[in-house]
């Protein structure tokens, strides 16, 4: 990607000074993706923004990014000789009836409820996210119920999830190909303006609520690790309690030989920036733990 320029000149003071002047601004009510953040950006360049935000959307098309989809696996082996699979309600419905063996509580589970409309959304779709930080906060019930379907379904008794599999987080290596120019646009406006914001509040990082949606699968080459969050907000109990997770019995974990160190861990998670893996496009904004693709 070519170099942001500046009005006032591609030198470093220049840039210094023109970086000076954006914290100069008052941004104290400003939301963290608040468009005025942009706006300020706009005022010391020599292009438009939008076609910085262009260019940033192409050179994202050249790279990849480290993305993280909650899952609650038996044997999260699976995913790493399978992929990542598009919602299927026939699947589910298997999986449910494999899952629950009580005859008399299958029987109350009406799949043609409204409670299931979820799947009208879902069906052939898959989705990862950009933050696990915001993913295990608010979206929890991924890794502690498993399949959002199968949790609607058993309502009332979706503990009954609970007593298989291990609340996993999988990190996978997105290639931005893969990715529509739109999504990549919207990606590359999310990065800017968080760009410009740790450019006034260097030590505040946001955890960012960004879900690519994919109606194929993810082959499972692009799965490059795992890890299992010690807590985890349960936002579908009254006042979230937290979900302390028993990563023991994960498949991987227990095996003498994971298939890369990199898979296996409990990690309790820290901050985590947009990441693109690739130096050339990379705006960092914050502490982050990195890894190689595979
Ligand atoms: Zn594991």
């Amino acid at each position: 990607m070519a170099p942001i320029c500046f009005k006032s000149g591609t030198s470093s003071s220049a840039k210094k000074n023109a970086i000076k002047k954006v914290r100069a601004h008052d941004s104290s009510g400003f939301y963290a993706d608040d468009s005025e953040w942009l706006k300020i950006l706009g005022r010391y360049l020599t292009i438009r923004v939008d076609g910085v935000m262009r260019g940033l959307a192409t050179a994202l098309g050249q790279t990849r990014m480290r993305t993280y989809h909650g899952c609650r696996p038996k044997d999260v082996r699976t995913y790493f000789e399978n992929g990542l699979r598009v919602h299927s309600r026939n699947t589910l419905e298997a999986q449910l009836r494999e899952l629950i063996t009580d005859k008399a509580l299958l029987r109350m589970i009406s799949t043609d409820g409204q409670d299931l409309s979820i799947d009208e959304h879902r069906d052939g779709k898959l989705y990862v996210v950009a933050d696990d930080r915001h993913l295990i906060k608010f979206a929890g019930h991924y890794m502690i119920y498993g399949s959002e379907w199968l949790s609607a379904a058993l309502r009332y008794h979706r503990d009954r999830l609970l007593q298989f599999g291990t609340p996993t987080v999988l990190e996978i290596s997105l290639p931005l190909t893969r990715v529509d120019r739109d999504t990549r646009i919207e990606l590359a406006r999310h990065m800017l303006t968080e760009w410009v914001r740790q450019t006034v509040y260097p030590d505040q990082v946001i955890e960012l609520d960004f879900t690519f949606m994919f109606k194929k699968d993810l082959a499972p080459e692009l799965i490059v690790s795992h890890f299992h969050p010690q807590q985890i907000p349960n936002w579908l109990e009254r006042m979230g309690p937290l979900y302390l997770v028993d990563s023991s019995q994960c498949e991987l974990c227990k095996s003498p030989t994971p298939k890369t160190a990199d898979h296996c861990g409990v990690r309790a998670r820290k901050g985590v920036a947009i990441q693109a893996e690739q130096k050339s496009v990379y705006i960092r904004s914050g502490s982050h733990r990195g890894k190689s693709s595979p």
